[in-house]
């Protein structure tokens, strides 16, 4: 086989990410390659990081980009906090849930589960009596947006109950972060991950924490060393934390942190709550036209993410073939269901830069299209101005 270089084709990203990266991104990622101590890339850092406390609306110090993906944001959450023995409630309402689980027995520490169906919120009534049943529990650990099922839980309620019982919360925003309303200092919320290609729209391959100044002290307090080198953020401190100089840890992805910082500039020219109301609005438009195409949403209106969408499969209509003639006619990505909901749902992502009308009606025309062909009972000629009449009124 001889190799020659790749040229990816320019496709429409409406799945549960990554999400389209804008031009302005991409353009920043191919400047010049500095040295990660160079005095101008640790200047470039310490503005990364005051943008990332503006994302989470946040004070924190420890606030800073983990260089891997969102699953390692994870993972430095748990494995800082947690220490063999400790006895933490996790929230399952989807995969990512499920991740955390095992997050927590590799911590060798012991996971309460609170369970909820695929397609609901974490029930906060089931919290509270988890840590009237576990009064040792020191942390909780629940997803913002599970984005497996396209639901959002309340992390205000969820925190201001860890603090009532003095455990530390770990929250997932991998999805939620400049994609719809998340507080985290006002929420008391106290180490948090994200990831870069979902509402972010930058490449995939970081991850923002940000970890409250109790969580930075129970990490103080450690006796048990952080099972992970890599993740270990008192090392990591040593190389991102403010005042002293800087230690070489690892060698920062110097071109993705060009990107991150663009995509993040980006997001506090346009406000993070006008980035909030942009993924509501376009969210409202997309029902609006598939319901008008009589398909049906899989999440109660109430719980919705606006940024991910979950989409029942309508009635012997095949998943696969779908999703892969929107692929090939028309350049267009949307996910599949995953886990309990594989074959059922079909999950369109409305993710920062895939987050506008354009991309709205898109989706609606081809899937309309793609649907008719397929035969499937929809009613057509009606999508588009359903979601028009939503823009309509603003
Ligand atoms: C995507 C996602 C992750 C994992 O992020 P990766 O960058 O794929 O490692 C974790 N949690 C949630 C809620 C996600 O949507």
């Amino acid at each position: 086989m001889t190799s020659s270089s790749f040229f990816p084709p320019q496709r429409t990203l409406m799945g549960p990410g990554p999400s389209d990266v804008p031009a302005r991104v991409l353009a920043a990622l191919s400047r010049p390659t500095i040295g990660h101590l160079d005095p101008l890339f640790v200047s470039l850092m310490d503005d990364i990081k005051s943008l990332l406390q503006y994302a989470f609306q946040s004070d924190n110090a420890l606030t800073l980009p983990v260089s891997a993906p969102g699953s390692a944001g994870m993972e430095a959450c748990f494995v800082n906090l947690l220490s063999p023995g400790d006895t933490v409630i996790v929230c399952s309402n989807g995969v990512f849930g499920g991740r955390m689980i095992e997050n927590v027995k590799r911590c060798g520490a012991n996971a309460v589960v609170v369970e909820d169906e695929w397609g609901k919120p974490v029930s906060v009534d089931k919290v509270a009596a988890a840590f009237e049943r576990h009064p040792e529990a020191n942390l909780l650990a629940f997803v913002h947006a599970e984005t497996s099922t396209g639901v959002y839980s309340d992390v205000a309620a969820l925190c201001a109950l860890a603090k009532q019982h003095n455990a530390l919360s770990i929250v997932d925003t991998v999805t939620s972060l400049g994609g719809m309303e998340l507080r985290v200092d006002a929420w008391g919320a106290d180490a948090l991950y994200s990831g870069t290609q979902k509402c972010l729209s930058c490449v995939p391959g970081i991850s923002p924490v940000t970890f409250s100044p109790a969580a930075v002290e129970r990490i103080k307090q450690r006796k048990h060393p952080v099972q992970s080198w890599f993740l270990d953020m008192q090392l990591v401190m040593g190389y991102w934390g403010g005042e002293s100089k800087r230690a070489y840890h690892h060698t920062a992805p110097v071109n993705a942190l060009y990107a991150l910082h663009e995509s993040l500039l980006m997001l506090k020219e346009e406000g993070l709550e006008a980035a909030w109301a942009r993924h509501q609005l376009n969210h409202q438009a997309l029902v609006a036209g598939l319901e008008a195409m009589g398909l049906e949403m899989a999440v109660d209106a109430a719980h919705r993410l606006p940024q991910l969408n979950s989409v029942r499969i309508p009635e012997g209509v095949d998943d696969a073939a779908v999703r892969s003639a929107l692929l090939n006619e028309f350049d267009l990505e949307i996910g599949a269901g995953l886990g309990a909901l594989a074959g059922k749902t079909w999950r369109i992502g409305l993710m920062g830069h895939s987050s506008s009308a354009r991309h709205v009606l898109i989706c609606l025309a081809a899937l309309e299209s793609v649907l008719h062909d397929q035969g499937a009972k929809i009613r057509t000629g009606l999508a588009q101005a359903a979601a028009k009449a939503i823009y309509a009124k603003g």
